[in-house]
C-alpha cells in the first residue's frame, strides 16, 4: 500500500510520501535509544508538564487535525473533533495519575519477613523504545492510548501508523515536539508494513504494541515471540449486543444504531451482532431498522452527516463480500445491502436477519455499517450465540434483571460487559480482549504497567 492521503469521499489522491529508507530508520532508532537513556531519568512532574502542554496544544489544534483525519479516513467531522478531545482528556488523566499508578508497592509485612528480608519494594521501571503499529480507524486515539501512558512511564515511542493516514502520523510527531519533548521521545516512521519485521528484530526496540487486524497481529506477535519481546495486541472484535425482555426497548434500539455505525461502522468495539430475546425481537428489529434507515449518509465534512464513506476501496469491497455471501446463503436484508452508485467508498447502513453459522459474517468482523440480527429463545441461547465467535473484545447487554446481570458477567467471553449502554473506552478503565481479539490491556493502571519492568527490590 503506498503511503498516501487518499480522500475516501471521492477517491482523490491528495498527497503521497516516500517511505523512509534503512539509513533514516537506523538514525531514528539510534535517537530513540539515546533519548531513552536520559528521558528515563526524568521525574513524573516533568513528564506530566510535557504531556499537559501537548494536551493544550491538541485542544488548540482540534479543528485543524479533525479536518485532516476526516480527509484521510472519512469519519464524520464532529466525531473527529470528539476524538481529538478524548485524546486530550486521556493525556490529562495520565499526567495526573501516572505517579500514583506507578508508585512503589510494599508486599505484606508477613511475606517480607517470611522471605528473610528487612524490606521489599516492587518498582515500575520503563522498558525502553516501544514500537507502536497502529491503524487508521481512530488515527489519533489509538496512538494516544499507547503514547500517553508510555511517555508517563518513561518509555519512548516509535510510531508505524497505517499507510493511509500519513498526515495524522506526522502531526503526532510534531505535536510532541512542539510541546517540548526532545526529538527522540516520540518519532513517526513513515514506512510500509514490510519494514516492521526488521525493526522488531532490532535489540534496541524493547517491546511492541499493535492495534489492527488478526494477520497483522499474528505477524508482529510471531517475530516478537522469536525475539522474546513483550507485546500487547488489540485486534478485531464482533461484539454482541444482547437485548432481554426487561430492557427499555426504545432506548436499546436507539443506542444500538449508534453502537453499530459509530466511526462509519469501523470500530473494533462497535456492536456488530444483535442478539434479541424472542419476546422482544420484532419490536426491537422494527425500531432498530427504522433508526438505521433514517441515518444521514454523505460527505463526512458536513456537520449533519451520521455516516461517511468507508476508509478504503478495499475495505468496502471486503464488507460487500460479507453481505453478498450472507444474502446468497439466505439472509434477509431489512435495509441497505446494496452499494450506491457514484464517487466515494460509501456503503449504506444495513441490517441482515436470519443469520446462520455457515455465513462468513457470523464468524468474521464486519468493518462497516452492517448489523446482523439473531433471535434467542432464552438467556442460555443468547450466551451461546454471543460466545460463538472467534473474537472476545467487549459485549453489551440490555436487561433490568439483577439475576440475569450476574449470569452475563459470569458467562460472556469478552474483555468487558456494558449493561444498558454501549461500549466506550475511558482512560480509567482497562481495555482489551480475549480469544482472537488479542491480549494485554490498554488504559488504566493495567495499561501503563504493560510496558514496565516490574522490578523486585529486596534488602537483606
Ligand atoms: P491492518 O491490520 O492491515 O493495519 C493495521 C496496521 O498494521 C497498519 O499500520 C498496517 O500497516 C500494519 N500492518 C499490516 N500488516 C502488517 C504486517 N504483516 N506486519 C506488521 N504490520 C502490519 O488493518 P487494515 O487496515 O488492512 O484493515 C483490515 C481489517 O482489520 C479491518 O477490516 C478490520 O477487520 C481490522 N481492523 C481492526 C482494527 C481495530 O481497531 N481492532 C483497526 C483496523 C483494522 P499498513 O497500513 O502499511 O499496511
Amino acid at each position: 500500500m503506498p503511503i498516501a492521503t487518499v480522500n475516501p469521499a471521492n477517491g482523490e489522491t491528495l498527497k503521497t510520501y516516500e517511505a523512509m529508507g534503512a539509513e533514516e530508520i537506523e538514525r531514528r532508532i539510534q535517537l530513540a535509544e539515546a533519548t531513552f537513556r536520559t528521558y528515563r531519568l526524568s521525574g513524573f512532574v516533568d513528564r506530566a508538564r510535557l504531556l499537559l502542554q501537548a494536551a493544550n496544544l491538541l485542544d488548540e489544534d482540534q479543528q485543524d487535525i479533525a479536518r485532516v483525519m476526516t480527509t484521510e479516513m472519512g469519519k464524520p467531522i464532529k466525531q473527529a473533533r470528539a476524538e481529538a478531545a478524548k485524546c486530550a482528556k486521556a493525556m490529562r488523566w495520565y499526567a495526573e495519575h501516572a505517579e500514583e499508578l506507578l508508585a512503589d508497592e510494599e508486599p505484606a509485612a508477613a511475606d517480607v519477613k517470611d522471605s528473610g528480608a528487612s524490606r521489599v519494594r516492587v518498582r515500575y521501571r520503563p522498558l525502553g523504545p516501544v514500537l507502536a503499529v497502529m491503524p487508521w480507524n481512530f488515527p489519533l486515539w489509538q496512538v494516544m492510548r499507547f503514547a500517553a501512558p508510555a511517555l508517563m512511564a518513561g518509555n519512548v515511542g516509535l510510531l508505524k501508523h497505517s499507510s493511509n493516514v500519513p498526515q495524522t502520523a506526522l502531526y503526532l510527531e510534531d505535536l510532541f515536539h512542539r510541546a517540548g519533548y526532545t526529538e527522540g521521545c516520540f518519532q513517526t516512521l513513515l514506512i510500509g508494513s514490510s519494514a516492521v519485521d526488521e525493526i522488531l528484530r532490532d535489540e534496541r526496540v524493547r517491546a511492541a504494541t499493535l492495534t489492527g487486524s488478526e494477520p497483522a497481529g499474528r505477524a508482529v506477535a510471531a517475530t516478537s515471540g522469536e525475539m522474546i519481546k513483550k507485546t500487547v495486541l488489540e485486534l478485531g472484535g464482533s461484539d454482541p449486543f444482547v437485548v432481554m425482555p426487561s430492557a427499555d426497548i426504545d432506548r436499546a434500539a436507539r443506542v444500538a444504531v449508534t453502537a453499530r455505525v459509530q466511526n462509519n461502522g469501523q470500530s473494533c468495539i462497535a456492536a456488530k451482532r444483535f442478539i434479541v430475546h424472542t419476546d422482544v425481537y420484532d419490536a426491537f428489529a422494527e425500531r432498530f431498522t427504522e433508526g438505521m434507515r433514517a441515518l444521514r449518509v454523505g460527505d463526512p465534512m458536513e456537520e449533519e452527516t451520521d455516516v461517511g464513506p468507508l476508509s478504503t476501496e478495499q475495505g468496502r469491497a471486503d464488507l460487500e463480500e460479507l453481505v453478498d455471501d450472507a444474502k446468497r446463503s439466505g439472509a434477509a436484508v431489512l435495509c441497505g445491502g446494496e452499494r450506491p452508485a457514484g464517487d466515494g467508498w460509501y456503503y449504506p447502513p444495513t441490517v441482515l436477519a436470519g443469520i446462520t453459522r455457515e455465513m462468513r459474517i457470523h464468524r468474521e468482523e464486519a468493518f462497516g455499517p452492517v448489523a446482523t440480527l439473531y433471535r434467542a429463545g432464552d438467556l442460555d441461547e443468547a450466551v451461546l450465540i454471543a460466545n460463538d465467535s472467534p473474537f472476545g473484545l467487549s459485549s453489551n447487554v440490555w436487561t433490568r434483571d439483577e439475576a440475569e446481570t450476574d449470569r452475563f458477567v459470569r458467562d460472556l467471553e469478552a474483555g468487558s460487559v456494558f449493561f444498558n449502554g454501549m461500549t466506550a473506552s475511558h482512560p480509567a478503565f482497562p481495555f482489551g480482549g480475549v480469544k482472537r481479539s488479542g491480549y494485554g490491556r490498554e488504559l488504566s493502571g493495567h495499561g501503563i504497567r504493560e510496558f514496565c519492568n516490574i522490578t523486585t527490590v529486596w534488602h537483606g
